[in-house]
C-alpha cells in the first residue's frame, strides 16, 4: 500500500479522554497527528510522538 504524508498537526489530548494516545512506532505518548493520503480518496490518521514524526516526514 502506498501512502503519502499530506500534513504533520500537533496533537492535543483532550481533558475529555480518558484514554492516551500512544506513538504507532514506539508507544510513547503522542504528541503529532499524521495525515496520510492512501489512495480513493482516504485519509488516515496515524498518531506519533516528536522523534518519530520527524521519521516519517523525512521518509518520503
Ligand atoms: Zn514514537
Amino acid at each position: 500500500m502506498v501512502k503519502s504524508l499530506i500534513a504533520l498537526k500537533p496533537f492535543v489530548h483532550s481533558p475529555k479522554e480518558k484514554k492516551p494516545k500512544y506513538c504507532s512506532t514506539c508507544g510513547s505518548l503522542a504528541t503529532q497527528e499524521a495525515y496520510f493520503d492512501v489512495g480513493d480518496r482516504v485519509t488516515m490518521i496515524e498518531k506519533y510522538c516528536d522523534v518519530c514524526s520527524k521519521k516519517i516526514a523525512y521518509r518520503t
